[in-house]
């Protein structure tokens, strides 16, 4: 049985975020950060599963440790999916969450509510050092507001309303977020699979 999992980021928020999604993980958990020399790899693939595979492998095959490693976009219908893979620098190399949030709201323009059309999208990928590879998905619809509202969470939290509305993401709780998010439903996929990897560690 396996005792450690490698998250593969190097982001704390992260490990605590899917401690809080899934508190019935065994405390095994390691941010790929804690390994002396790992290096983030290169977020260069052409989709969301191509980058979320090539971190959970690399981390994976580095540490020797079965690794999880989850890649999320932003899908905005009116804008034909973008900025999707590219979310986290659809301003630039690197763009802040405001520079972002602004280009998306001045891209959008003066669209009516109906043509403004959303969805997060995470893969998430679980590998081991060996190759093997389990992947699952999750969404959350919603909507881009004209303008950005709510003081939590992070990214385009501000400028996304939830499902019919009326409120914007970062207008949730962190325990909110986590009953519905993107992230969230990608990892639950995943449950069994690290269940029964990690039953008896
Ligand atoms: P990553 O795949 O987690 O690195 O996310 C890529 C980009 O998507 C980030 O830079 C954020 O801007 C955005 N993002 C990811 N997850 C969320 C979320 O839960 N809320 C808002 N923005 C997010």
């Amino acid at each position: 049985m396996q005792k450690i999992l490698v998250v593969a980021t190097f982001n704390p928020h992260k490990l605590r975020e899917i401690l809080a999604i899934l508190p019935e993980l065994p405390p095994a958990l390691r941010a790929l950060s804690d390994f002396p020399g790992a290096e983030p790899a290169a977020e260069d693939g052409l989709t969301l599963e191509a980058n979320a595979v090539k971190k959970a492998l690399s981390a994976a095959r580095f540490t020797g440790f079965w690794a999880l490693a989850d890649d999320t976009g932003l899908e905005v219908d009116a804008l034909a999916g973008a900025p999707g893979v590219r979310s986290a620098r659809y301003a630039g190399g690197n763009a802040t969450h405001s520079e972002n949030n602004a280009k998306l709201l001045s891209a959008l323009g003066g669209l009516p509510p109906e043509k403004r059309l959303a969805r997060f999208s995470t893969v998430m990928a679980l590998a081991s050092p060996r190759g093997e590879l389990k992947i699952s998905s999750g969404k959350l619809e919603g909507r881009i507001t004209q303008g950005r509202r709510g003081l939590n969470g992070f990214g385009y939290d501000p400028v996304f309303e939830v499902g019919g509305g009326p409120r914007t993401l970062a207008e949730f709780s962190e325990a909110e977020k986590n009953l519905v998010s993107h992230r969230a439903l990608a990892l639950r996929g995943l449950l069994p699979e690290l269940l029964r990897l990690f039953a008896a560690a």
